[in-house]
């Protein structure tokens, strides 16, 4: 398999799955080398964000997720003591205009890949399985990505998608500074069950000589299966049948572990790579940044920094500025610097109070978990939204802003007959479309002013003057 390609992804998880989407919907050549025989088949990242649909809503994906998904399955709590409590999982937090998504929705990992790899066979993309990268090598021109049975795959660029366990990462010789936590472990499975309603997330607490535990049981919509998920209170925990069963068979109400299928053990790493890039090659997802589970941000995490390269990698190739992939590391690192903090401090809440703990957090912790209000600004002060900022979503007449995105990457806002084209971009003449003033109200815009919106769906710029040339770091409100 000697080939010539555009890009080479490696690793066909969600991160690489979404580059390699981003970049193949765009007409560039892209392979995508995956050293497994087969996808993924366990659960593991399960709770997809609000953001993130927004985010893969220009693939195509959005869609056909969300109809294989659920959202707002409410916890059911059971005490050691026999107490049962139910939660809602975000009461306060309901669709609105400007935000389609307002929960987290459940949906298996395996599942969201499975949609991923379909979207992109349909690009025209491939996943090489039983492909491990053991080499990559650079120069001017290109990167060579070596296997381990000596085929070479040669590119312009290469993501790093590879996870956690990274060989790029560590070929490359990039630092992943951080800490293995092995006393915190939880046992992962999918299993089929009877004895529970499928309309809850249950979660027992256990209590051992190890301490609290506790015990997750979540459905996983549109097929038979469940999310394992067991924090045991023995520290020297096994991921095998005879281990769940024992467990099992001693919570009430009864429950019966009908089959056991991919099980395994996790433990709490918590690292982040000292830099993104190294020349041609990027590192994303798990292969830049691990943490713990809590809070469902690792696949998110990695969704958003594949959409953010993966434009910026197709526009460099059709001729923009190479300083444009430098806005990569600037944007994404210190992202997954905030989701180490946050995600750590919802660790020790589930550490300190098990399941009840997470639940009870603070609704600014749970509203953060939405990563609705990740943004890239440079002026953290600035009033209003600025460049950086999430672009919300708006009705338009019989259409919304979001769904006019998906025919364009880039989008141009005009307000107060500034709707003059602009090369690369569309143009959306808010004088003819906001018929109920939703638009207004959200960007609240001065005279004439234009907004800018980026292929990844932040605002890059707005003003009265000219548009800054599409493609340029000038269009993400950055110092031209
Ligand atoms: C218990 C648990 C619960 C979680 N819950 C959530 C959640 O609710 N929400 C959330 O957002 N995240 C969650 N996560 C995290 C999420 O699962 C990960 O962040 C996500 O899988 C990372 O995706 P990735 O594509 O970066 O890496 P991975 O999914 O690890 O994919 C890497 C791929 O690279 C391949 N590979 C590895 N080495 C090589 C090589 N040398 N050559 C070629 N291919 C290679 C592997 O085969 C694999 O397919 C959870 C994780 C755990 C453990």
């Amino acid at each position: 398999m000697d080939m010539d390609v555009d890009v080479t992804v490696v690793g066909a998880g969600p991160t690489g799955l979404v580059a390699a989407g981003e970049l193949a919907r765009r007409g560039r050549r892209v392979v995508v080398l995956d050293s497994a025989p087969a996808p993924f088949p366990g659960p593991r990242g399960n709770g997809i964000q609000p953001r993130t649909l927004e985010v893969l809503d220009p693939l195509g994906v959005t869609d056909r997720l969300v109809a294989l998904g659920t959202f707002g399955l409410p916890f059911r709590q059971y005490g050691t003591d026999g107490t049962i409590r139910e939660r809602d999982r975000h009461p306060e937090l309901t669709p609105t205009p400007d935000r389609p998504f307002a929960q987290p929705m459940i949906i298996p990992q395996w599942r969201t890949t499975q949609v991923l790899r379909e979207r992109l066979a349909e690009f025209g993309g491939a996943v090489e399985q039983n492909a491990r990268v053991v080499g990559v090598e650079q120069d001017e021109d290109g990167v060579t990505a070596v296997l381990d049975d000596g085929r070479r795959v040669r590119s312009r660029y290469l993501v790093g998608a590879d996870g956690g366990s990274s060989t790029v990462r560590r070929v490359l010789g990039v630092g992943f500074a951080g800490e293995t936590h092995d006393e915190v472990r939880m046992v992962l499975a999918e299993v089929e069950l009877d004895g529970l309603d499928r309309d809850h997330w249950h979660q027992f607490d256990l209590l051992g000589a190890g301490g609290p535990g506790f015990l997750s049981l979540c459905p996983m919509p549109a097929c038979p299966t469940w999310a394992l998920g067991l924090r045991s209170p023995d520290p020297d925990v096994r991921a095998d049948e005879a281990t769940l069963r024992a467990v099992v068979d001693d919570i009430r109400p009864r429950v019966r572990l009908r089959t056991i299928g991919w099980c395994s053990t996790w433990r709490l790493n918590v690292r982040m790579v000292d830099r993104f890039r190294v020349d041609r090659v990027f590192l994303a997802g798990d292969a830049a940044h691990v943490h713990s589970p809590a809070g469902g941000q690792g696949l998110n995490t990695g969704v958003q920094d594949a959409v953010n390269l993966g434009w910026k990698l197709a526009a460099v190739l059709d001729g923009a500025e190479e300083t444009l992939l430098d806005t990569y590391e600037a944007e994404r690192k210190p992202v997954a610097e905030a989701v180490i903090g946050f995600s750590g401090e919802l660790t020790r809440r589930v550490l300190d109070s098990g399941a009840g703990g997470y639940a009870d957090r603070p609704a600014a912790l749970a509203r953060q978990g939405l990563q609705l209000d990740l943004s890239y600004r440079t002026d953290p002060d600035a009033p209003g939204l600025r460049p950086g900022d999430r672009a919300p979503d708006a009705p338009l007449g019989d259409t919304t802003l979001f769904l006019l995105r998906r025919r364009a990457d880039w989008t141009v806002l005009a307000f107060d007959g500034a709707a003059d084209p602009v090369e690369g971009a569309q143009v959306l003449d808010a004088d003819a479309l906001d018929v109920d003033g939703h638009l207004r109200r959200t960007y609240e815009p001065v005279p004439g002013e234009r907004v800018l919106i980026r292929p990844d769906g932040h605002l890059g710029w707005r003003g009265t003057g000219a548009v800054p040339v599409i493609g340029t770091t000038s269009a993400l409100g950055y110092a031209g």
